[in-house]
């Protein structure tokens, strides 16, 4: 693909930016590759598209190219900002950069709906920004979709079954209102600097109505609870949060001596509508 402006290597020899760890900084210089995760966020020239930690600008790049109405970027390290001006230059009004901490940065006085969101981010901070995303009190919420990549091991906690290692708090919260999708994994050496583990794409769409009827906060408390203290049965899991718990496990359906990785989200939103 080419947009007329320099490879991503060179912008990054001119800025002279190099990667922070600090920061969770490594970057994907291949055009082709964020052009192939822009394309999995979905039809983009209707929308606009909000994408956090934009280093270099390799995804913004591809998001811009694969026609989106407007893309609003958010970065906490100002040493990008000159190679995003660039970016911005040759997009005339259609791309926004704000400077700052996603986790402390309101976009939507920014953004026009519809609004997807795109992001190849640090681990802890993806995985915060995605919770805040899927637990808004009101829903739908206000994005049309989520594309992001995480570490394998954490695309593949999103994704998870009961029964399974990996199932937990993220996945019943995934899917309670969305349907979480695995769309490719990149291998370690896709990156510049390469991280240690291998990375996924996950895209997710948000469901108008939740899977099964559950108050949000009543669901998190007890999938909070019963994960943690995993290895024992639900009846000890859960003492303390409710008066009766083998009451309200048996009201649910739920044996009060199975354990939390075997129940699934819809006996896990029916036990919530116990509290
Ligand atoms: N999107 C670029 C790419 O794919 O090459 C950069 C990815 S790099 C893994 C993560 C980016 O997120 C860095 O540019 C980093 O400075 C930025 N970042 C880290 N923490 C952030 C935060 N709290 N808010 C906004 N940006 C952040």
């Amino acid at each position: 693909m080419n947009d007329g402006l320099p490879p991503l290597r060179d912008v990054i020899a001119t800025h002279d930016l190099s990667a922070r760890k600090s920061l969770g900084q490594n970057f994907l210089l291949d055009l082709n590759l964020t052009q192939k995760i822009a394309r999995r966020a979905g039809e983009l020239s209707e929308c606009d598209v909000l994408e956090i930690g934009p280093g270099p600008g390799g995804l913004t790049r591809a998001l811009l190219m694969e026609g989106a109405r407007k893309v609003l970027a958010i970065e906490r390290d100002p040493r990008f900002l000159p190679a995003l001006a660039e970016i911005a230059e040759a997009y005339p009004g259609r791309l926004q950069v704000l400077e700052g901490d996603a986790l402390a940065t309101d976009p939507l006085p920014h953004l026009s709906a519809p609004v997807r969101i795109a992001a190849n981010l640090p681990y802890n901070v993806g995985t915060e920004l995605l919770i805040r995303w899927l637990t808004p009190d009101i829903w739908p919420p206000f994005w049309s979709s989520l594309t992001l990549m995480f570490q394998k091991e954490v695309a593949e906690r999103i994704v998870a079954e009961p029964g399974s290692k990996a199932y937990g708090r993220l996945a019943l919260l995934a899917q309670w209102r969305t349907t979480p999708k695995l769309a490719f994994e990149l291998p370690p050496q896709t990156f510049t600097p390469p991280p240690k583990v291998t990375s996924a794409v996950v895209h997710f769409e948000p469901l108008q109505e939740p899977r099964f009827p559950a108050e949000r906060k009543k669901l998190e408390r007890v999938v909070a609870a019963a994960f943690g203290q995993r290895r024992k049965m639900l009846r000890a899991a859960l003492k303390g949060v409710f008066k009766d718990t083998v009451g309200a496990l048996e009201a649910a359906d739920i044996p009060p001596t199975a354990r939390a990785e075997e129940i699934g989200l819809e006996a896990f939103c029916r036990l919530s509508r116990q509290l």
